[in-house]
């Protein structure tokens, strides 16, 4: 058979021309690319600052505090909760959590829009499910529900006691002599830890697009990060009763906006939807756990079906899908998995040209599929066409939806496509494109969140070690790291998060990873009764190399890509996209390669002094 005939066998018939699909990728592409990439937004600083306030929890003063603690995590969101975790199961009980919020949750504490919920199944994503003894309720969790869930994992691993919210780090700096870092705060605080653990988020600090007039509009604005229920009335369930009588603008289409737009639609008098780029809308599908399998649910359960997606969702093989779902349909059929199959059609293995041939067909096919839904809900023709997505599938984050859609058919809602131009200007009554004025009440900013500015722009402190060296000095060329955890330099100090480690869809299984990781180096340290654990200059140097070697860039994919957060806005290069900078490996065989490297005890690469 040849290859042909193997990929018909495959994919069935290809009624569709991909050299005609990939001109018009290109040319919708073109349409979106800006010379100013990243610096088309507007940095949530000075006038804008208020952006970023906290709508949820009233703030609370207290004294400072100038104590000592055994480890300081910052960040309550999984990450800092899953190593706060991970540390009391190791014998840690002063651990203390440092967080901007009012409460745990992270990104689950700060999205509350109307219909935020999880994407990535529940089962799945939901950390530390079997130690809480807890099994959500839907396939897919709503925010409120995953936000308890957070407290709840704080209260079970006791993190309320030392924990310090509403407060913002400003800095730490390493006391070599006291073998401990020095933290202070916009509290006042200055107190002192023998280990920290960043785990900042990747996605934490909301952005704005640099419209002109943003400043002159007099209606009301938010970002969708901080919902403003005050003003919409309801919760994130919905009942946005506030809104029957406004006039609403929301600008941005992406995983964010899809999730809150069938609430704004349902309530809104008039919902003006300003769209630059349209998602790529799946089914969802999501339902109510049912009782009898939560029951028959047996020890272990968790982490093997997460071990389970992690495979389906990076070419590896397993005899069934755990989880089923769009996200492993689209990974089983659009990566290493569908050449897999072919090749095992043909007998022989793919070379990477036909690999590469098959993979773009399969997602043409795929994108096809999606496009012809938008066709089959939505009953106006030019709305429709609007809400095509033409680039492929992982391009941007795939979204899934049952509603989203259908939203286009009420009445009250209009999309307000602006050809991948973007909004022009605001004025004081509304928002300008092809100058035309839609006058609103109410602008809503679903613009997403800073991704490709600096580690420590993005945190909002510096960090100084060993040698009065700062990491943004240490990181200004690129991230150096010993497996994604430490650096050189900054001893008794961990990464949690998109540095230098192997990110998976399901971003919690990997902050769980990084989280045991960073647990069990804290405890060897102890358990050798030294004071200080750093890489090694040798070690750090051999894993940037493997960072370097392994380097799955994707470059000429994401150059074609339309611009997003994935692909630097679209820069040549992609050399500060979301995913750049993760090991080559792959989570599969990486996660192995720290289990194994934990249970040599050696711990090799790191200095213990
Ligand atoms: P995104 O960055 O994905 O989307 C921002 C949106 O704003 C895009 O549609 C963008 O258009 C648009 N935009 C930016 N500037 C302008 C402008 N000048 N005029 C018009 N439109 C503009 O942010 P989100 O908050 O939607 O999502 C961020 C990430 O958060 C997701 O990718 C996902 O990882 C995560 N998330 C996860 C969810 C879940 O798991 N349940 C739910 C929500 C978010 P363009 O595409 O053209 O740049």
């Amino acid at each position: 058979m040849n290859f042909e005939s193997a990929v018909q066998t495959y994919l069935g018939e290809i009624d569709f021309d991909p050299a005609r699909l990939k001109e018009k990728y290109l040319a919708e592409r073109d349409k979106r690319i800006r010379d100013e990439g990243i610096d088309q937004y507007i940095e949530v600083t000075a006038d804008f600052s208020h952006y970023e306030d906290d709508p949820y929890t009233p703030r609370a003063e207290r004294d400072p505090l100038f104590d000592h603690v055994d480890v300081v995590v910052i960040g309550g969101g999984f990450g800092g909760l899953l190593t706060g975790a991970r540390l009391a199961e190791a014998g840690y009980t002063k651990i203390r959590l440092i967080d901007k919020a009012g409460d745990f949750g992270g990104t689950w504490y700060w999205n509350r829009y109307p219909g935020a919920m999880c994407d990535v199944e529940s089962y799945c994503y939901l950390p530390l499910l079997e130690e809480l003894n807890y099994v959500p309720k839907h396939k897919y969790s709503f925010a409120p529900e995953i936000l308890e869930h957070s407290r709840n994992i704080a209260r079970k691993f006791n993190l309320y006691e030392h924990a310090c919210l509403q407060t913002a780090v400003t800095g730490m700096q390493w006391d070599d002599d006291a073998a401990r870092w020095i933290i202070t705060t916009d509290r006042r605080d200055e107190m002192t830890a023998d280990f920290v653990v960043m785990s900042n988020g990747p996605l934490s600090r909301p952005k704005l697009p640099g419209i002109p007039g943003i400043n002159e509009f007099k209606g009301h604005t938010f970002h969708t990060s901080r919902w403003d229920y005050n003003y919409t009335g309801g919760d994130s369930y919905g009942n946005l009763h506030k809104l029957k009588d406004k006039r609403v603008g929301i600008v941005g289409t992406g995983a964010t906006a899809v999730q809150c737009i069938p609430h704004l639609g349902e309530w809104a008098a008039e919902l003006y939807v300003f769209q630059r780029t349209p998602s790529s809308i799946d089914t969802r599908n999501n339902h109510e756990t049912d009782p009898g399998w939560a029951a028959s649910l047996q020890p272990g359960w968790q982490q093997e079906r997460m071990d389970n997606f992690n495979i389906m969702t990076n070419g590896g093989d397993a005899d069934v899908d755990m989880v089923h779902d769009g996200w492993t349909d689209i990974y089983r059929n659009l990566t290493g998995t569908a050449a897999k199959q072919a090749s095992r059609t043909l007998g022989r293995r793919l070379t990477d040209t036909e690999r590469e041939e098959l993979i773009e067909l399969s997602d043409y096919r795929k994108m096809n599929s999606i496009r012809r839904r938008v066709d089959q809900i939505v009953s106006d023709p030019a709305t429709a066409q609007a809400l095509k997505p033409w680039y492929r599938q992982f391009c941007k984050r795939p979204c899934f939806h049952d509603e989203y859609l259908q939203t286009y058919n009420r009445p009250n809602v209009q999309l307000v496509d602006t050809h991948g131009k973007g909004v022009e200007r605001l004025t004081e009554h509304g928002v300008v494109v092809d100058d035309q004025e839609y006058e609103v009440d109410c602008l809503i900013f679903a613009t997403g969140f800073e991704v490709g500015t600096s580690y420590t722009r993005r945190s909002g402190y510096d960090i100084t070690g060993r040698d009065g060296v700062t990491l943004s000095e240490y990181w200004a060329d690129e991230m150096r790291t010993f497996q994604g955890v430490m650096s050189r330099g900054f001893p008794n100090c961990f990464f949690l998060g998109f540095t230098q480690t192997a990110i998976t869809v399901n971003v919690p299984h990997a902050l769980n990873e990084q989280a045991k990781h960073a647990a069990h180096i804290v405890a060897e340290t102890r358990l050798r009764q030294k004071q200080r654990v750093e890489p090694t200059a040798q070690a750090e140097a051999d894993y940037v190399n493997e960072i370097h070697r392994l380097a799955r860039t994707n470059e000429q994919f994401y150059i074609e890509c339309t611009p997003g957060y994935y692909n630097s806005e679209g820069r040549e290069g992609n050399k500060e996209g979301f995913f750049s900078g993760m090991h080559g490996a792959g989570p599969i065989k990486f996660y192995n390669q720290l289990r194994a490297w934990r249970a040599a005890g050696t711990l090799e690469g790191l200095e213990l002094y």
